[in-house]
């Protein structure tokens, strides 16, 4: 137990803490009375010493939990080495990362930039570059949501997040996700590209139909489209394989990758089929920090942790056990309407417009998860979770709802 004073000490180290926030951070995001100082795994404490489960790690940036071995020692390796190599030059490790990332996904390249809006700004420009000068247009789904910047934003199916930022980048037409004639009728001689989620994670956890994605996977062929999927969320294990295009026996043009992919350092990345990875030439696209060396070593990190600790296997171990948890509380709980999961990727529909009380209760009682779209329940548990925290986590649910 902490004593009376180091009791206020933390609680004044926050106060300044939040101060400092009010006076001189921008006021972009809404904000959780929380102060996290330190992590591991699957948990996290605050600056006043309490414990959370964290089922929702970062967004899904911590997918194989925070201050993961394998992450923190190939990034200690680096420091002592270099921290920044301007791409000019070649580094050690982004190559070596390039290699992992294809032999695990599809033969091609790889460019490396620094968050999910970026990589998908550069797929978005590929496919632009590819279609130059009379096919510029990018077909995306309503609900997905594809970044902040932009050309993103405008790709993004969500017209709350782009309010007030008018006029956006033209070239980007939206369709009923999971519903192929609306995506067939859309396709005109404009068309360059197709972008999709297989699991809209900002839109509600909604999953794509098998059958929709091959029939898209056909049509791109026939027509000489692009077919972009945006991995930022799905990928790196989170549903049970390394990528969720794997579910769906298709491969993609393009593939971006952010989030989990560097286990917490900012990466992220256009997976290219050698088909089109002639497309961006020299000078035509690029990042300055983009596969960095400590964020390369990171990224090692992630795939040498999910192979040696064989946490592929635990995701759908663990879907499994959740699912099943989930399903006896549904039955306890009619205001649990669905249950949507691949792997360890969850939403759970909430009878109500503000399921973000929920939210608040599981915090309170020291879980964390997400609320989306007002009535969605977001759980992404890190990838190694087991089964007494998924018990504690369903307990924890239980007496929030
Ligand atoms: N794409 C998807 C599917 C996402 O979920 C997100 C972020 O939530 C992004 C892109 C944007 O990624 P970032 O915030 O790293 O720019």
């Amino acid at each position: 137990m902490k004593s009376q004073k180091s009791k206020v000490k933390s609680q004044n180290h926050k106060l300044k803490v939040k101060n400092l926030y009010d006076k001189y951070v921008l006021n972009t995001y809404t904000k959780t009375d929380l102060c996290l100082v330190k992590g591991k795994d699957e948990y996290v404490w605050d600056i006043e010493g309490r414990k959370y489960l964290d089922f929702f790690p970062g967004w899904a940036v911590s997918g194989i939990g925070h201050c993961n071995k394998y992450v923190i020692k190939n990034i200690r390796k680096q420091l002592n080495k270099i921290i920044h190599v301007s791409n000019n030059y070649y580094n050690e490790l982004q190559g070596e990362l390039s290699e992992v990332i294809i032999k695990n996904s599809f033969e091609g390249k790889v460019f490396y930039a620094n968050s999910g809006s970026e990589a998908n700004e550069g797929a978005i420009k590929l496919a632009r570059k590819f279609g130059s000068p009379d096919r510029f247009e990018v077909i995306t789904m309503e609900k997905s949501f594809h970044g902040r910047t932009l050309a993103t934003l405008a790709a993004t199916g969500q017209d709350k997040v782009k309010k007030g930022f008018e006029p956006l980048p033209s070239g980007f037409l939206h369709v009923p996700f999971n519903d192929i004639n609306a995506l067939k009728n859309a396709i005109n001689p404009k068309t360059i590209a197709v972008m999709i989620e297989l699991v809209q994670g900002e839109g509600g956890i909604n999953i794509a139909d098998k059958e929709y994605i091959a029939e898209i996977r056909k049509i791109c062929d026939e027509k000489n489209l692009l077919l972009i999927i945006d991995e930022v969320q799905t990928g790196i294990g989170r549903t049970g394989k390394m990528f969720a295009y794997e579910h769906y026996g298709i491969e993609p043009d393009i593939m971006t990758l952010a989030k989990s992919l560097g286990g917490g350092m900012p990466i992220g990345a256009m997976v290219v089929k050698e088909k089109f990875s002639g497309v961006l030439t020299p000078g035509s696209h690029a990042s300055t920090f983009g596969g960095g060396p400590l964020v390369s070593a990171a990224a090692l990190g992630v795939f040498e942790a999910i192979k040696k600790d064989r946490l592929l296997n635990n995701v759908n171990k663990m879907s499994k056990y959740f699912e099943n948890q989930l399903n006896k509380l549904k039955k306890k709980k009619q205001i649990i309407k669905k249950i949507n999961i691949l792997g360890l990727m969850i939403g759970l529909e909430i009878d109500m417009d503000d399921a973000d009380v929920i939210y608040k209760k599981c915090l309170s009682k020291g879980l964390l998860i997400n609320c989306t779209q007002n009535n969605i329940l977001r759980i992404m548990p890190p990838l190694s979770v087991d089964k007494k925290e998924i018990s504690d986590a369903v307990e924890i649910l239980e007496a929030s709802l």
